[in-house]
């Protein structure tokens, strides 16, 4: 058996492996999935513009027009007036300076962080990050410290424990992809001022679902203006491919002259960004949509606490049902396909080991009558599996902290590593050299949040 073979049956052993599902048809909130009638209930098309008339009639247009492809990168021919185009209508969205266009959110967070931090440089991360947070961190080269997710005492104690003397950079997802709960974005601007950080937000899974007229978490916090790099997709509420950074007009410029995700990739393809444009301007005449999305969010979680999960009764669109074990995860989503509802389970290294889950994405699309079917569907599979529907509740990635922790908190964190950052990790604290250790037999492939506290090589 080839290393190849032999990883790819570790993965099956451990319940991680994974295959593509096909899709007939758009991402409509029924669907056909491998051939079978489905709701889908794990689409990031939030707004259900990936497959509105008008988006794919723009696309189709600027086919026609301008052609599939950009042909080269922004910095030699690949600026074409559609991006022009978006570009400004996004700025004036975002009320920002400026905007640019990237390829996809993974690139715009590699290209944001690269530009903001290098080596010497110190960048400060939320521990449930996006993946193309944590690997846009790793490839600026700087020194990366991770912070217990949304712990404001602990990412403070870092700063000033180890602020270093280069550029500070804080980045966070604004509304956390596989938990769906919120940064504390207004405490975070304060300590980047009192330590003079700049910030990277990513409103990957806010922009088009919160805030006024859908603008995102920073507009609801009262905050535009005040973040240095706010990073959008166009891949989720807004329907296509692609994504976006916005900031002042001298950011922009310089993330023109150092992004490497930006110099030395093609331009976004000209359809994509027309459609996204036309998603835009949707939102901008029809925000009901965005409302739509909230009132199906609180519509969602109510018929799942009726079947008895515990969850807020909350407005967010992400709803996480924590399995924990990797396999038990990979059944309820079986069994809830067999009852006609498509909710992908979702295991390490996207969420930590132990919290497997199903992350349920609702839709403006979806009619309420939809989700209360798909609320019963997924009810009835885990009792069938005999899985405890109450302990499904807790959108909390971390493990409830160890009494022993407790104190090392008080004693000044500095022994804190998240649970399942230990299997694969180098170091635990910046005060103690750097000892990489192998990766743990459990974790055949690197995981996607596999840094604490590290130091680049
Ligand atoms: N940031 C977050 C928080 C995400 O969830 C994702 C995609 N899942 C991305 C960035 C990457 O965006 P894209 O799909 O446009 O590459």
């Amino acid at each position: 058996m080839n290393e190849i073979e032999q990883r790819l049956q570790d993965l099956e052993r451990l319940g991680l492996s994974r295959r593509l599902r096909m899709v007939s048809g758009p991402q409509g909130p029924r669907v056909l999935l491998d051939g079978k009638p489905v709701l889908l209930l794990c689409s990031n098309n939030y707004l259900g513009l990936a497959d509105h008339p008008r988006v794919r009639e723009a696309a189709a247009d600027a086919a026609m027009r301008w052609g599939v492809g950009a042909g080269a990168s922004r910095l030699v021919s690949g600026t074409m007036t559609i991006h022009r185009r978006l570009e400004d209508r996004l700025a004036t969205f975002e009320h920002s300076e400026g905007c640019v266009l990237f390829g996809s959110g993974y690139l715009a967070n590699a290209g944001a962080i690269g530009a903001l931090a290098g080596r010497g440089d110190a960048v400060f991360s939320d521990e449930l990050n996006h993946a193309s947070i944590v690997d846009g961190c790793r490839l600026s080269r700087a020194e990366v410290l991770v912070y217990r997710h949304c712990d404001l005492d602990h990412l403070d104690w870092l700063i000033r424990r180890y602020g270093g003397s280069g550029r500070r950079l804080i980045v966070t997802d604004s509304v956390f992809s596989m938990d769906g709960d919120p940064a504390p974005l207004i405490e975070i601007v304060e300590l980047a001022r009192e330590h003079g950080a700049r910030t990277i937000v990513d409103e990957a899974h806010a922009t088009g679902a919160l805030g006024p007229g859908g603008r995102g978490a920073i507009a609801q916090a009262g905050l535009e203006g005040e973040i240095d790099i706010v990073i959008g997709t166009l891949g989720k509420a807004l329907g296509s491919y692609g994504a976006y950074a916005c900031a002042r007009a001298e950011t922009i410029r310089y993330l023109i002259n150092t992004a490497r995700p930006l110099i030395f990739s093609t331009a976004p393809p000209p359809p994509a960004v027309a459609g996204a444009l036309a998603a835009l301007e949707l939102l901008e005449e029809r925000p009901h949509r965005v409302q739509r999305l909230r009132s199906n969010a609180r519509v969602l979680r109510r018929a799942l606490a009726a079947e008895g999960v515990p969850l807020e009764d909350v407005e967010m669109h992400i709803v996480p049902l924590i399995i924990g074990d990797e396999r038990a995860a990979m059944s309820l989503c079986e069994k809830a396909l067999e009852r006609g509802v498509f909710a992908q389970a979702i295991r390490p290294p996207t969420v930590a080991p132990g919290t497997s889950r199903l992350r349920l994405a609702v839709m403006a699309s979806h009619t309420a009558d939809e989700l209360r079917e798909a609320a019963r569907a997924i009810g009835n599979a885990a009792r069938k599996l005999g899985l405890d529907l109450t302990a499904m509740g807790s959108s909390l990635a971390t493990p409830p902290q160890r009494a022993d922790e407790r104190e090392d908190r008080e004693q000044g964190l500095e022994r804190y590593v998240p649970a399942f950052a230990q299997a694969t990790l180098t170091t635990v604290s910046p005060a103690r050299s750097p000892a990489p250790q192998a990766p743990s037999a459990n974790v055949p492939f690197d995981g996607e949040r596999d840094i604490v506290v590290h130091r680049a090589a």
